[in-house]
């Protein structure tokens, strides 16, 4: 049996969905977006893991031949309803960039090294374009939403991928995209526009984005500041979004499957609720937030800020007395997110909160938030 074919089988044995193979050769095309979008993607182009870099494997990695692009299809179990619409699928999953401790980076890391067995030297910290390369590898089609779609499957899917030194047989190329003639519900579905022509975000104004992207520190200055036009279109979104996702009829057969349930998220569904994830424990970050959410959000302030938002657009009064109490939080980006949760929830009894709040209040950014909570009331 050829490398190739042993590679495929012990990737499908593993339970990848699809496994494709393409050259190492550069990503013109990726380049070529990065360098017109510009501005929206700067806080890509200066990420650490230097991702420009990475659309041309061979510069990292002289010796690179063929990228190993793998499939795994995170929606083979059901979603409990009580995290739908607050986790996205892929984070419920656990499958996003999984550690190796974790299951879904032991497989990963399992496909590792078995092609180092196979007498492959593998690149090592390679950021590549994982759509492109799986649209390369022949796994994937493009959808207008953006995501990666595998047939018979669709857009809940994570993709990986391995660059070796070896020459393998090369998969046919699937760079098209696969939507129906017309089809444009996901661009319809978004809440905030994001998607502003077929194929074209601006991450800038994505709930996804904005739900984990917003933390001080990072590049692009970036800061933990969401605009308020994009807050009250977050909805209870705390990480991660599907809509135009699940607008979407190439997921249709998937989305009303009877699938089993995934018993963790069934426990973790249980007793998980954004009042607790706002005035969060440690014990309910480490076993219900952090298992989940794992990837992106280092901190639990940035948590407690979405669930601040998520609350304020439910609108309920009901959450009065929980953003009261997220008003004493230690962290400053609490109280002003709470305070702006309170102004958009509204009523005699949120403003006599703020009122009381703001003659106690010492930071400045927080003052201003319950200022203007107070004015919009
Ligand atoms: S993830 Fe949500 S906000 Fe982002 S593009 Fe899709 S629908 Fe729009
Ligand atoms: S909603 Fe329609 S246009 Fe958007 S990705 Fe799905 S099929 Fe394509």
């Amino acid at each position: 049996m050829s490398l190739t074919k042993k590679i495929k089988e012990f990737a499908l044995d593993l339970g990848y969905s699809r496994v494709g193979i393409t050259t190492a050769d550069r990503f013109s095309d990726h380049v070529a977006i990065l360098q017109d979008r510009g501005p929206m993607y700067d806080f890509l182009v200066q990420d650490p893991r230097r991702p420009v870099e990475g659309c041309e494997p061979q510069k990292l990695m002289p010796s690179a031949k063929s990228i190993i692009s793998l499939v795994w299809d995170y929606s083979q179990k059901a979603f409990p309803e009580a995290l739908l619409g607050k986790v996205g699928r892929v984070y419920q999953a656990r499958s996003y960039n999984a550690p190796s401790h974790r299951i879904n980076g032991s497989r990963y890391q399992l496909m590792l090294d078995f092609v180092k067995k196979a007498g492959c030297q593998v690149g090592q910290g390679i950021f590549l374009p994982e759509r492109w390369v799986a649209a390369r590898a022949g796994v994937t089609t493009y959808g207008r939403n953006n995501f990666a779609y595998a047939d018979g499957i669709g857009s809940f899917i994570v993709l990986s991928s391995i660059v070796v030194d070896t020459e393998l047989e090369y998969d046919t190329p699937t760079l098209e995209t696969g939507c129906p003639e017309g089809c444009r519900a996901c661009i319809k579905a978004c809440p905030t526009q994001a998607i502003y022509e077929p194929q074209k975000l601006n991450p800038r104004r994505c709930i996804a984005f904005n739900a984990w992207f917003t933390q001080d520190g990072k590049p692009a200055g970036l800061s933990s500041h969401i605009p308020p036009e994009i807050r009250e279109k977050m909805g209870t979104h705390v990480h991660g979004c599907d809509i135009c996702q699940e607008v979407c009829p190439r997921n249709r057969e998937r989305l009303q499957a009877k699938l089993p349930d995934d018993e963790f998220l069934v426990r973790v569904s249980q007793d998980f609720s954004l009042t607790k994830m706002l005035n969060m424990t440690d014990e309910f970050y480490e076993t219900r937030v952090q298992p989940l959410m794992y990837n992106y959000i280092k901190e639990p302030k940035y948590f407690q800020r979405n669930a601040a938002i998520a609350l304020g657009n439910l609108g309920d009064p009901a959450f009065i007395p929980d953003l009261e109490l997220a008003m004493n939080d230690p962290e400053k980006l609490v109280r002003e997110y709470a305070a702006w949760a309170l102004g958009r929830i509204g009523g005699n009894l949120a403003k006599q909160v703020l009122e009381t709040k703001r003659s106690l209040e010492t930071c400045g950014n927080v003052k201003k938030e319950i200022e203007a909570a107070l004015l919009a009331l």
